[in-house]
């Protein structure tokens, strides 16, 4: 069966940025869909992090409380093993938001939240288990304007006709790969193995991770168990499952002594998945009708943990640039290039960072052979406490962030059976 539809914006990808653009969009009163491959929003390995700078924008639009009724933790201060001492690095507590500290929810939790707060309006749908394959094209010229999306459904094939169809499927995009828009690829030197182990109340606190000779492991406190990445040299992932999986173990444990009664959860390579880390941004963001935005525009490696923050960034952004204009029609070919004019400077800031730290730091470290010392930056940190509130800034805040400007229609009324 082919159903057609049409709608003011299709965004495709139902992640952080695609959400939270739904949500915004409906919110100012435009007719949305958010189109999601995916039958839930149960995924693994996906960061869980959100940031200050991302909580503050739920402050603005009225929702912060409600949000932080979800279960979650709070992370105030980032610290890390080196060699065997341990060093703080980064102190949210002076940063200039609402919520002093970096929010740790399950990604699900957080797409569930988005999408509840979008159907408290009436021109916001999802449609989940829809999956993105091709364009349409006006009159059926590939060169000419997006006139919308083709999609798979259980039911059959859908077919979206809409004024602006926003890419937000993250970093493997259909949308941008159809659209044949230019990928600027920035290499990354590690790819990452995501585990996780039972958490127990004696373990150490907030602890963010450990960097020793030639070996590196980030942990996330997840209350009940620790999420971890394991990082590894590019391409190597297949040398690690070759030595076996208790050779793996206790190279964790070696890392993490007072996990040594825990590895052993880890029982087959399955419950260890390999995420290939990749760096890229698009040359050009949109083309006539249509506008790529998060990791669709621009893949984030994982350091940092700041790719939600800058998906959710560049969906405030696309809200308050093109919000008013969707409602009232079309917005032109200008008005949609505004979104990389306004998100190119911190996108490319916040990735050259990344890169300086890949480069300088992770590569080092992963080809080191000698015991590793405190990196004298990293000694002044603490000696001087409050130069931790600077990587706090530029982790929880970022480069330029973006406040809510378009208003809100009006929501609908609540019915019994809502
Ligand atoms: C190892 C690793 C760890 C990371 N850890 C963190 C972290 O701790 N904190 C952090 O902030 N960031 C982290 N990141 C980065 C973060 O995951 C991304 O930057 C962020 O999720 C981007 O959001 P997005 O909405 O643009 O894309 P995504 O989160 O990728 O969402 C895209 C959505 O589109 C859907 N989709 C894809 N194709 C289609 C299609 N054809 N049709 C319909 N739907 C489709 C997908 O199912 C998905 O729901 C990490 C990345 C890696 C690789």
């Amino acid at each position: 069966m082919k159903e057609a539809v049409e709608a003011g914006c299709c965004v495709v990808g139902g992640g952080p940025a695609g959400m939270m653009l739904g949500f915004l969009l409906a919110r100012a009163g435009v007719d949305v869909m958010v189109l999601e491959k995916h039958a839930d929003f149960l995924r693994d390995f996906r960061g869980d992090t959100i940031h200050p700078s991302t909580l503050e924008v739920m402050y603005e639009l009225g929702v912060l409380e409600e949000f932080l009724k979800r279960p979650h933790q709070e992370l105030r201060e980032l610290s890390g093993w080196i060699g065997d001492e341990i060093v703080k690095v980064g102190d949210f507590t002076h940063l200039p938001t609402h919520c002093r500290f970096l929010a740790l929810m399950p990604q699900w939790d957080f797409l569930n939240f988005l999408a509840e707060q979008g159907r408290r309006y009436p021109t916001f749908q999802v449609r989940m288990q829809a999956e993105v394959t091709d364009l349409l094209f006006e009159n059926g010229d590939e060169k000419g304007r997006v006139a919308g999306v083709r999609a798979k459904t259980p039911q059959g094939d859908l077919e979206v006709r809409c004024r602006l169809t926003v890419g937000a499927d993250g970093r493997k995009s259909v949308v941008r790969e159809r659209a044949g828009l230019e990928v600027i690829n920035m290499g990354a030197p590690m790819d990452v193995m995501w585990m996780r182990v039972s958490r127990e109340a004696s373990d150490p606190r907030q602890t963010f991770g450990r960097i020793a000779m030639g070996r590196m492991l980030a942990l996330l406190d997840r209350e009940d168990y620790w999420q971890m990445a394991y990082v590894i040299p590019k391409g190597r992932a297949e040398e690690v499952r070759q030595k076996g999986i208790k050779w793996f173990r206790e190279d964790v444990a070696g890392l993490l002594p007072f996990l040594r009664d825990r590895v052993d959860e880890l029982q087959d390579w399955e419950q260890v998945k390999l995420l290939t880390v990749v760096v890229d941004r698009l040359r050009k963001w949109s083309r006539p009708g249509l506008l790529c935005i998060g990791d669709a525009a621009h893949a984030m490696s994982p350091i940092g943990g700041v790719g939600i923050n800058l998906a959710i960034q560049d969906a405030v952004a696309s809200a308050n640039i093109l919000g008013a204009k969707l409602r009232e029609g079309i917005p032109n070919d200008e008005e949609v290039q505004a979104v990389q004019r306004r998100r190119t400077f911190p996108t490319r800031a916040t990735q050259r960072m990344q890169l300086i730290v890949q480069n300088n730091v992770i590569r080092r470290v992963l080809g080191s052979t000698k015991p590793l010392r405190v990196p004298w930056i990293l000694r002044v940190m603490q000696w001087v406490p409050w130069l931790r509130r600077i990587p706090a800034r530029m982790i929880g805040i970022g480069f330029r962030p973006e406040h809510v400007r378009i208003g809100e229609a009006e929501p609908k009324k609540l019915m019994a059976a809502d």
